[in-house]
């Protein structure tokens, strides 16, 4: 059931015990909201967990609270009163959605959300969740410190890219005022987050000597199968390489992970690739979007090339 931001507060009022969690893979909104939230729902005075079933890359530990979230173990039980779910649908929590048997409130700003949480509070405007997170905040009448300052203003510029992405509204610029206001330090954040091991860049320099230009030049990707990727760490910021071509259009990585799980990035300058990650079972926003494929890196290849050709064949 879809609920109001007001609902929302008031359904958070009601409870003493949450958990907070966010998508598996999490990225900084997901993080940052997490943290953000959690630290407004101390100052209410509630019992607060957040449990994300993934590592937390330590880059994050820049975030006030990065000690603070656990990953769920196998056969636990975790006994709360408010199961609260950011930045993400019920079904990419991983092991979340086991171990923690309670109502679920979803706050998101995912077009694709599937909606099946029992009560939802969705704004696809919102550039990031960390957005709606602060507008929360404010109903909720706690006063924003430096701690949810600093997390909310992380969620907010990684999913915009730095405030440089077509999300960018005039409220996120508000709402990243009124965190710089509360206290947010915005090089400490960008210097902590931006960094990488040299081994790291080294291996984005091989990943990008591997793109490949498809559809005169409107289509540019990259497929790093399994032994590469045991060969060179996976690169984050592979994907904005990727996406500044000149003339493309649709931009994809696809990385095999594991032996015959592929993990799919898409990026558009205009075209909805939500399009070609719902196919898949993915999801995500229009100029943004991501899905896994369970096949070896050829033949994933091969189905999403399909696919993003189909799309773009559609679109003439
Ligand atoms: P990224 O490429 O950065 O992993 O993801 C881009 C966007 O698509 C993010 O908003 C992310 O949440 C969404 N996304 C990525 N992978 C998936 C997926 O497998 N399922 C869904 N529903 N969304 C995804
Ligand atoms: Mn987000």
């Amino acid at each position: 059931m879809q609920i109001s931001l007001k609902e929302t507060a008031a359904a958070l009022k009601s409870v003493q015990r949450i958990v907070i969690t966010a998508h598996v893979n999490p990225d900084g909104d997901a993080i940052g909201s997490s943290l953000g939230l959690a630290h407004a729902l101390k100052a209410l005075g509630k019992e607060v967990q957040v449990s994300i079933d993934d590592d937390i890359p330590a880059a994050f530990s820049v975030l006030p609270g990065y000690e603070l979230i656990g990953k769920p173990a196998a056969g636990q039980n975790i006994q709360t009163d408010l199961l609260v779910a950011l930045d993400v649908s019920l079904d990419r929590i991983g092991q979340v959605a086991e171990v923690v048997s309670a109502p679920t409130l979803n706050i998101d700003h995912h077009i694709t959300n599937d909606g099946q949480a029992d009560k939802l509070y969705l704004d696809g405007t919102a550039a990031a969740t960390a957005e709606i997170i602060y507008q929360l905040i404010v109903e909720l009448g706690v006063t924003c410190d430096k701690d949810m300052a600093m997390c909310l203003y992380t969620g907010l510029a990684m999913d915009t890219g730095w405030f440089r992405f077509s999300n960018t509204t005039p409220n996120t610029l508000h709402t990243a005022a009124e965190l710089l206001a509360c206290g947010a330090v915005p090089n400490l954040i960008s210097e902590a987050l931006e960094q990488r091991p040299f081994s790291e860049v080294q291996s984005l320099a091989a990943a990008m000597q591997k793109i490949e230009l498809l559809a005169d030049g409107k289509v540019a990707g990259v497929c790093l199968d399994y032994a590469s990727l045991q060969e060179h760490e996976a690169p984050e910021g592979l994907i904005g390489m990727v996406r500044v071509i000149e003339g493309v259009d649709i931009a994809f990585t696809l990385k095999e992970k594991e032996p015959n799980l592929c993990r799919v990035s898409l990026r558009s300058k205009g075209i909805d690739v939500t399009r070609i990650a719902l196919q898949f079972g993915g999801g995500g926003h229009v100029r943004a979007a991501g899905c896994s494929i369970e096949k070896s890196c050829a033949e994933a290849r091969t189905d999403l090339i399909r696919a993003i050709m189909q799309v773009l064949e559609e679109e003439r």
